[in-house]
């Protein structure tokens, strides 16, 4: 199934690429790693390194298995790690993925989550989208590179994480043990981009430079747990519901980052009249009330323009007939790169002004992640985007969901969101972390190509 080992073309200077059967291979090494259940909780990504192995192997690379002490990432769990050397003239580029996948579903779904099915012209399974295909297109962009031939002046490293849609262990444990290992890489490219696209036509090519990050809290109040025919005043469920309301009416304040702004400007030619003149000017637009109106009406846009706050997770009693000793909420709140945690906190406090109810933040705050965009690599993107619709608008949405990137940007690392993928809106939109999660065998074929492309020009 696999093509023959690179030894045959490497003589050879910039052999021609058979892209048809790179385009084979790597659909069907994705069937075969979505068919790897990698589903997390517990993760069991072992096993989604013992199918890359040989696969890497075969292509003559060396690949080094990281972390798998239980005590670093847990039983069955570790890092994957790979380097492409280049002449070393210029700094290396990693390519990132995480190979755990979030639960499925399988009663919701039309086919074996698990089952790595092809029909239609689709890939069907979890991580179809998010993101073992675009592990696998980094892993076959990095042996056409090898294979072409092409003088390559940076190294390419390959390196596939655990637990990023849990905990983000691998990433977090592989950033702070193996720095020695990302000596000389000076750009890295993970999930996290966004290109939007409607019936078929590319609006932008995003590229994510920026993130929002997550400050979740749990809120608690206590109360005294009896029989429910006899209502009391120590019922803490109807004092937990309104801190909830007086949450759910708060308006966060509205704040344009330079990102957003030039994000929201980039994409304004492609609307007309009053609403590309809101859009290129976002800051003045926000002051009119029709404008701001209809910004914020995009669910997507009113997301990067403020912090959020989703109530998401209840619990009280158990029983109709038991009033609770306790009431709890989880509240899914998302800030914006430069927003100030604890101001925001004490904010909502104030909202609240309960002191009945106990905040606790329960997930670590990543630091904020802002990569800059004059850089070889933006500029490669670019290019290769443009090759392919021409005119293409490459922008720099900011990602409103938390990736692995921030651990990597705290060594210095230049890392972006990229998709090398052209994927229905709708599509994306039902199927990562939902159900039905697909993407189209074309896809993953010019995805192949197109980071090639990337990785090609950024030499
Ligand atoms: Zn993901």
């Amino acid at each position: 199934m696999l093509a023959a080992p690179v030894t045959a073309v490497r003589a050879q200077r910039s052999a021609a690429l058979d892209w048809n059967a790179l385009g084979d291979t790597a659909v069907q090494l994705l069937a075969g790693y979505i068919r790897v259940n990698t589903t997390n909780p517990p993760g069991n990504e072992m096993a989604a390194i013992k199918f890359l192995i040989p696969v890497l192997e075969r292509e003559g690379f060396t690949v080094q298995v990281l972390d798998t002490e239980t005590t670093a990432l847990g039983p069955s769990r570790g890092n994957l790690y790979v380097r492409l050397k280049g002449d070393g003239t210029k700094k290396g580029i990693a390519l990132v993925h995480h190979m755990d996948v979030v639960p499925a579903m399988p009663k919701f779904w039309s086919v074996d989550p698990f089952g790595g099915v092809i029909k239609d012209g689709y890939i069907y399974g979890r991580g179809a989208l998010d993101m073992k295909s675009e592990g696998i297109v980094q892993l076959m962009a990095m042996i056409a590179l090898e294979r072409s031939g092409i003088r390559r002046t940076r190294d390419i490293v390959f390196i596939g994480n655990s637990d990023e849609e849990l905990g983000s262990s691998g990433a977090r444990i592989f950033a702070s043990r193996h720095a020695d290992l990302l000596e000389g890489v000076e750009y890295l490219l993970t999930e996290g981009g966004d290109n939007l696209v409607h019936d078929g036509t590319l609006e932008y090519a995003g590229v994510s430079v920026s993130e929002k990050r997550t400050f979740w809290q749990h809120l608690t109040v206590h109360g005294i747990a009896s029989h429910a025919s006899r209502p009391t005043k120590n019922n803490p469920v109807p004092r937990l519901v309104a801190a909830l309301d007086k949450l759910a009416h708060y308006e966060t304040p509205l704040h344009v980052t330079p990102g957003v702004a030039k994000f929201l400007h980039d994409i304004a030619p492609t609307y007309s009249g009053e609403e590309r003149t809101w859009l290129s000017d976002v800051r003045t637009a926000l002051r009119d009330p029709r404008a701001r109106a209809w910004i914020t009406s995009n669910i997507y846009w009113n997301a990067i323009l403020r912090n959020t706050i989703s109530e998401t997770v209840l619990s009280a009693s158990n029983k109709t007939n038991v009033i609770p000793s306790e009431a709890t909420a989880e509240l899914d709140i998302r800030l914006l790169p430069d927003a100030d945690p604890a101001a925001v906190l004490a904010r909502l406090q104030a909202v609240v002004s309960d002191t009945a109810v106990h905040w606790t933040p329960f997930a670590p705050v990543n630091a904020p992640l802002e990569s800059p965009i004059d850089t070889d690599l933006f500029r490669a993107i670019e290019r290769a985007a443009r090759d392919r619709v021409p005119g293409a608008i490459v922008t720099t949405p900011m990602l409103t969901g938390a990736t692995d990137r921030p651990y990597y940007r705290a060594l210095g690392i230049v890392t972006y969101g990229f998709d090398p993928f052209q994927v229905e809106s709708s599509d994306a939109q039902r199927g990562v972390h939902g159900t039905d999660e697909r993407i189209s065998t074309a896809n993953v074929r010019a995805g192949v190509r197109y980071l090639y492309d990337v990785l090609r020009y950024a030499q």
